[in-house]
């Protein structure tokens, strides 16, 4: 636990917050800037600061939490998919250093979902750079 950490706070019940669910190793609740309605947080209990840190045990916890309450999203808010997104490191917009995983049900209906894709879908990459780089990731990961 970090005394810093917001969501260290909110596990430890001293940061108001609104509570979806618990269980022994993740805890759940609702974004206070919602991208869409129903957008909510799943963090494991013990502090770790992002995706690279966290042990197997707690990812594979929030991982199975997180898709629990895709499925409430879907069946008791009437969403029509969610996404989930995690963010590590300030580059890749992570602004709370304690892992997370947003799940932000996604509506047709747009009142109630502010969502957008960030790049922009269909446009081909150079195919010699996409292999080259396949290539060089292979290599350190077989
Ligand atoms: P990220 O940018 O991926 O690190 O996401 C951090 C998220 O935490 C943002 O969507 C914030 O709106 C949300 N957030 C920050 N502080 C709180 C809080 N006290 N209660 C609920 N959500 C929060
Ligand atoms: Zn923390």
């Amino acid at each position: 636990m970090s005394d810093q950490c917001v969501f260290c706070g909110i596990v430890n019940g001293v940061v108001p917050n609104t509570k979806v669910a618990e269980d022994d190793a993740t805890y759940a609740f609702m974004d206070i800037n919602p991208a869409s309605d129903g957008h909510l947080l799943v963090i494991p209990k013990r502090h770790s600061t992002d995706l690279l840190e966290i042990p197997a045990d707690d990812l594979t916890a929030v991982t199975l939490s997180a898709q629990r309450i895709a499925k409430a999203v879907v069946e008791e808010l009437g969403a029509d998919g969610v996404n989930l997104l995690n963010c590590c490191g300030a580059d890749a917009w992570q602004t709370v250093f304690h892992f997370h995983i947003h799940v932000i049900p996604r509506y047709r209906d747009k009142t109630k979902d502010r969502l957008g894709l960030p790049w922009k879908p269909g446009v081909p990459g150079d195919a010699e750079t996409i292999s080259t780089i396949g290539g060089r990731l292979s290599s350190v990961l077989s």
